[in-house]
């Protein structure tokens, strides 16, 4: 039987990697020796091997124990029956594990390291593209944020926190009558919306150093590893703490294509237009006409101030309006 190790075991294939679990057999309180290691399934895909009446349980679970028999073999309990026969719990079986000697642990140590470090080439080739993704993703960032003018950059985030994603402009309605012989005017606003704004997100105030130093540190701490197949007990502390670190970088590598996910919706020219309507002061504006204009790489055939002008005749052409304003 292989040593356990301090795995997780998310699959009933990940088990099998690690023991030779004997499928058929069944256990009881005659041939139970004692509890080897808890696992906790992303599916209903172990079947309890404990024997009630004569029967094998045959449970389908997600959460139970690696059991040793007394002949030194080893089956799959469900925590239900390894509680209610056996006593068995977490804190128990992880107990009986501290009490193997260190050595022991140091081996087991080891062989998880050695186990990992097979991977080691992947692992690599993963840092190294994270690396180019963040790169890729930072040099985005600064072209739109450098593009932009400093006001409706900050707006976008404000919309973004504030999760205040609509833009609406208000236009005026100005009625004029008689009353009593005089003369009456009634003016009323109405709002108009442009749409809402989407992709804004955390990539608006993304921490590029703090992530580059992140995936630049994990990078060298695996290039440190010794490729040598004996690792001193040293090293295999070094490789322990850098292999930990495999799950953080594994999940800022979906975080990132999430982010960068809505940075393109954020960029599509029909969403980009919208940033033109954040503001009224007509010369922040025009820059954003222009701005907007780089980033899709379509030519203004017209001045900004022209662009500006169409969008407001056009609303104020369709209502009759008499004036426009930003809702704000
Ligand atoms: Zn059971």
């Amino acid at each position: 039987m292989p040593s356990t190790e301090f795995m997780e075991f998310k699959t009933l294939a990940d088990i099998q990697g690690h023991f030779d679990i004997a499928l058929d057999l069944l256990l009881n309180k005659e041939n139970f020796s004692h509890g080897v290691w808890p696992y906790k399934l992303y599916q209903l895909e172990a079947s309890c091997q404990y024997e009630k009446l004569g029967k094998r349980c045959a449970q389908q679970h997600q959460k139970g124990y690696v059991v040793s028999c007394t002949d030194g073999s080893v089956v799959l309990i469900g925590h239900c029956c390894a509680y209610k026969y056996l006593s068995l719990d977490d804190e128990s079986v992880k107990a009986g594990f501290k009490q193997l000697d260190a050595n022991q642990r140091q081996l087991i140590r080891r062989r998880k390291v050695e186990s990992l470090l097979k991977k080691r080439q992947s692992y690599i080739e993963q840092g190294k593209a994270l690396h180019m993704q963040h790169r890729d993703f930072q040099a985005r960032i600064t072209e739109l944020s450098n593009a932009f003018p400093r006001q409706i950059w900050q707006k976008l985030i404000d919309r973004w926190k504030m999760n205040r994603l609509e833009v609406v402009w208000e236009y005026q309605i100005t009625k004029t009558g008689t009353e009593n012989g005089q003369k009456v005017v009634e003016r009323s606003w109405y709002p108009s919306s442009y749409g809402k704004l989407i992709g804004l997100g955390a990539w608006l105030e993304w921490d590029h150093q703090t992530y580059a130093g992140q995936i630049s540190d994990y990078r060298k701490q695996l290039e440190l590893i010794p490729a040598n197949d004996e690792l001193t007990n040293a090293e295999i502390d070094h490789a322990e703490a850098t292999l930990n670190n495999v799950a953080a970088i594994t999940s800022l590598e979906r975080e990132l294509a999430a982010l960068s996910k809505m940075m393109s919706d954020f960029v599509e020219p029909s969403n980009l237009v919208r940033t033109v309507q954040l503001t009224s002061n007509q010369a922040v504006r025009a820059e954003t006409v222009v701005a907007v204009h780089r980033l899709t790489g379509e030519t203004l055939a017209m001045t900004p101030e022209r662009f500006i002008a169409d969008i407001d005749v056009a609303l104020k052409r369709k209502h009759e309006a008499t004036g426009l304003r930003i809702q704000q």
